[in-house]
């Protein structure tokens, strides 16, 4: 049996650190489609069905307003808000 290993990905950006769970993520775009600033594109990295998942396209477009982490249906993102970095 294959132990699932429940460990983030992490992007660090401005405002934010970017977390997503591969063993969440399912690929379904949802979150990459809801965010304001069009900052998510697909990675390389594969999810638990083994389709892409998600990741921040450079360090400076996220205004950390929560948005991917609230619509994502598998909770596979945390965005982690630097301290002192208000959403715009
Ligand atoms: S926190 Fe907001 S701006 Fe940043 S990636 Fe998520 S939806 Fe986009
Ligand atoms: S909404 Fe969640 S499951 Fe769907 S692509 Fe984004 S991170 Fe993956």
């Amino acid at each position: 049996m294959v132990k699932k290993q429940l460990e983030p990905l992490t992007t660090p950006m401005e405002k934010a650190n970017f977390h997503i769970f591969p063993d969440f993520c399912k690929g379904c775009g949802l979150c990459k489609e809801k965010c304001p600033n069009d900052v998510l594109i697909w990675s390389e990295k594969l999810g638990v069905y083994g389709t892409p998942i998600v990741k921040p396209k450079d360090e400076e477009s996220c205004i950390a307003c929560l948005i991917c982490e609230m619509v994502c249906p598998d909770a596979a993102i945390y965005i982690e808000k630097k301290r002192g970095k208000k959403a715009v």
